[in-house]
């Protein structure tokens, strides 16, 4: 009976060298305030210039999101005091941003899609950083100036879910493109949802609630769902004109509320002026051409698999929502080894692993050429299967290499068929009445059979050898 309305904007933080304005170098991991300058710390005098790389990252974006790139875009001033801006204003574009008009569409899991509509994205300064320790409080200025994008979407989304594939997708987006680290933790990648509610079948928007600084998939999920329940309640208790009202709130993790941080302030508030101190943003013909030329971006590389490797569409979403996932899965077929198996291998034996030791694809302690090799050593049948899970778990915990492992932990399989000949005759011998009830008709037993000669082989015979040459003594 009531609709979802969702809404998002997405700061990223570009990954330029230095500053949006000035050339302080834009790590944060340095000694408090040590980079900056007359310009980032807004001494009077100093004048902004504008890092053209921010310029080459937005084209890249906008292209990927299908959006119209401005050629000429302007910035301006928004006005407002905080202790971690000391220009007491914040330069941004409000009125011709750099990015209009795109789309981003979204893969739902039965295969369906839905486009949503970007709204603009554009280019401002970040803040710094306000340290509160007890008593006092600090600001560390390295990260003012930084560069940041805002994507900005419609109100498109109708679900926590579809918000939360959207963010997905473009943050894959993103790091595809390679325009910014997009690390959600450290801030690089922030998230503020917009959500309304109302009755379904009205077109017209209702009042929208901002939640702020929400750093993980899961808590935005969370927190949409916190959000939307109050509204209904107060929906259904008659107090929806009092209790509900254009604010900013934070969501407490804690206690699984979302809780009021501000009242939201309307343009008008900021004082947005043009930026008097730059000249407007020029994307040159030159530019354009050499920056719109993006490489494969999730979709695209997800289609190529399902083609080239016959891969399944499911497989396919998977690897490639990651772009080191994906680099690790193509560097493993390097060693020429099936679509399917390396899937597996990485997907389900390695991820499952790493899950396990607090690890991820980028720090693994197995690299994608050894494991890529593991697979093909089961491939090539010099180890089974279920040894190669023997070999990997010892390659997780010890700096060793596939083969080195699969010899020193003598799980090498007899292909050989004198040596399984061998073990073959034993078992028969040993076993007159099965072979009797074998030979009657009983083919069950030659399971039987196959597990005693693996047994008798200490798992080392190839079972498919194995089975070759049992037929073939039996009959
Ligand atoms: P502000 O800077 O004041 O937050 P923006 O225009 O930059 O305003 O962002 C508004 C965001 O809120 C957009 O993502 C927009 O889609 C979303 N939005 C606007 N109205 C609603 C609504 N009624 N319900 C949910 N989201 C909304
Ligand atoms: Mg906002
Ligand atoms: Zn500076």
């Amino acid at each position: 009976m009531f609709e979802v309305v969702i809404g998002l904007e997405v700061h990223t933080q570009l990954n330029t060298k230095t500053k949006l304005f000035c050339d302080c170098a834009t790590s944060f991991n340095h000694k408090q305030n040590s980079n900056t300058c007359p310009t980032c710390l807004a001494l009077p005098g100093a004048l902004p210039v504008l890092n053209k790389e921010v310029l080459h990252k937005s084209i890249m974006l906008g292209t990927a999101v299908d959006a119209t790139v401005n050629r000429t875009s302007f910035f301006d001033r928004k006005s407002y005091f905080y202790p971690d801006s000391p220009s007491a204003y914040q330069i941004t574009q409000l009125y011709t941003p750099v990015v209009e008009h795109g789309t981003l569409v979204i893969d739902f899991e039965d295969g369906t899609d839905k486009s949503i509509r970007i709204n603009r994205a554009h280019i401002e300064a970040d803040a710094g950083k306000n340290i509160h320790d007890g008593e006092t409080s600090r600001v560390d200025l390295n990260r003012a100036g930084t560069p940041l994008l805002e994507i900005v979407s419609e109100p498109d989304m109708r679900s926590a879910e579809e918000a939360i594939l959207y963010i997905k997708k473009l943050h894959s987006i993103v790091r595809y493109l390679d325009i910014s680290d997009a690390n959600m933790q450290e801030g690089s990648f922030r998230v503020d949802v917009n959500v309304s509610i109302r009755p379904k079948g009205d077109e017209k928007l209702y009042t929208r609630v901002e939640i702020k600084n929400i750093n993980s998939f899961r808590f935005i999920q969370k927190a949409i769902e916190v959000e939307v329940q109050r509204q209904i309640e107060a929906w259904e208790d008659g107090v929806y004109e009092q209790e509900i009202s254009q604010e900013t709130r934070l969501y407490d993790q804690v206690k699984q509320e979302t809780r009021s941080m501000r009242g939201k302030e309307e343009a008008a508030d900021y004082r947005y002026f043009p930026e008097p101190d730059l000249l407007k943003a020029i994307i040159t013909d030159e530019m354009f051409e050499k920056y719109s030329k993006i490489p494969e971006l999730p979709d695209e590389k997800r289609a190529r698999m399902i083609s080239e490797y016959g891969m399944r569409a499911y497989d396919a979403s998977v690897i490639t929502a990651d772009l080191e996932m994906a680099h690790f899965f193509e560097a493993m077929l390097e060693e020429g080894i099936s679509a399917k198996n390396a899937v597996t291998w990485l997907t389900v034996e390695l991820q499952g692993r790493l899950n396990k030791g607090g690890h991820n694809i980028t720090n693994s302690p197995v690299d994608a050429a050894s494991l890529g090799l593991l697979v093909k050593r089961i491939e090539d049948k010099t180890i089974s299967n279920k040894a190669a899970k023997e070999v990997l778990d010892h390659m997780m915990e010890n700096d060793t290499d596939v083969d080195t492992t699969i010899d020193k932990l003598g799980l090498k399989q007899v292909s050989d068929s004198g040596a399984i000949e061998k073990i073959v005759d034993v078992i028969i011998e040993a076993n007159p009445d099965k072979v009797e009830q074998y030979k009657g008709g009983k083919e069950k037993l030659l399971g039987f059979f196959v597990g005693q000669v693996m047994k008798a082989s200490k798992g080392s015979a190839n079972p498919q050898a194995v089975n070759e040459i049992l037929k073939q003594k039996l009959s």
